[in-house]
């Protein structure tokens, strides 16, 4: 329902918390994060308030400048700890939040049974991460795209790579996704409000622009990974 990322000089964990918060009206059933530390993943999810979530990043704090955030509506798989993003792979070196419905992951899960992952959740996102995962040879972005071709239904994600920690990976269909431009940092968030107390300069995505984030750049192409010259748009009403 909700997605934030953050990548820049600051900690991650504060601002996707904060991010989350200001998108808490759009209702949500979970929250989670996954932030890159050193070369790791570090992923805490909690059922019900974001608050819980909150509970969770203060007992065990989570270092790292590199992160993405999710607040759950539930549409496959009932509301859990288990089911809640960011998803994963195996071995936890790819992390997917997504906004939307994966019409046909059902057929997916199967093919990617097949192939010998096993799935831990009923969500149909969980079937992303293994995908990337599957066409993962050394670039994410490449990966990414060859997952998008066998993914039906709409989306916003956000992903996470540990072998690529320095960057964020994120596209959109038929599901909001925008971009906000920092110092040295950058922000990707389902909706303006999430980030407008950070930044004011914004990119809006349109459907099938894949976006990579670092710190100090953004970079939009297509789904054939041509670029795209996008216009800054400057937020001047106050969420
Ligand atoms: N379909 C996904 C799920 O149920 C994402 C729902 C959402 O947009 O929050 O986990």
């Amino acid at each position: 329902c909700g997605i934030v990322g953050y990548i820049g000089k600051r900690q991650a964990a504060p601002l996707l918390i904060q991010g989350l918060s200001k998108l808490e009206y759009r209702g949500y059933d979970s929250a989670g994060v996954s932030i890159a530390n050193n070369d790791k993943l570090v992923i805490e999810k909690a059922v019900g308030r974001l608050s819980n979530l909150e509970a969770k990043l203060n007992e065990n704090p989570v270092e790292g400048h590199v992160g993405i955030g999710h607040t759950r509506w539930a549409t496959h798989g009932a509301p859990s700890d288990v089911n809640s993003h960011p998803h994963y792979n195996k071995d936890m070196t790819i992390s997917v939040v997504h906004n939307g419905i994966i019409e046909n992951y059902l057929h997916l899960k199967e093919w990617l049974t097949t192939l010998g992952y096993t799935f831990r959740t009923a969500t149909d996102t969980e079937v992303v991460p293994h995908l990337v995962d599957y066409f993962y040879k050394g670039d994410l972005v490449e990966a990414v795209m060859k997952a998008l071709d066998k993914i039906e239904g709409s989306y916003a994600l956000g992903i996470l790579c540990s072998h690529e920690p320095d960057k964020i990976v994120a596209v959109r269909k038929n599901c909001p996704l925008i971009v906000g431009l920092g110092k040295e940092e950058n922000f990707i968030a389902s909706d303006i409000p999430a980030i407008l107390s950070e930044t004011r300069d914004i990119y809006l995505l349109n459907d099938d622009e894949i976006v990579v984030l670092t710190k100090d750049k953004v970079d939009i192409m297509t789904r054939e990974g041509l670029p795209i010259q996008k216009e800054v748009y400057h937020v001047t009403w106050d969420a």
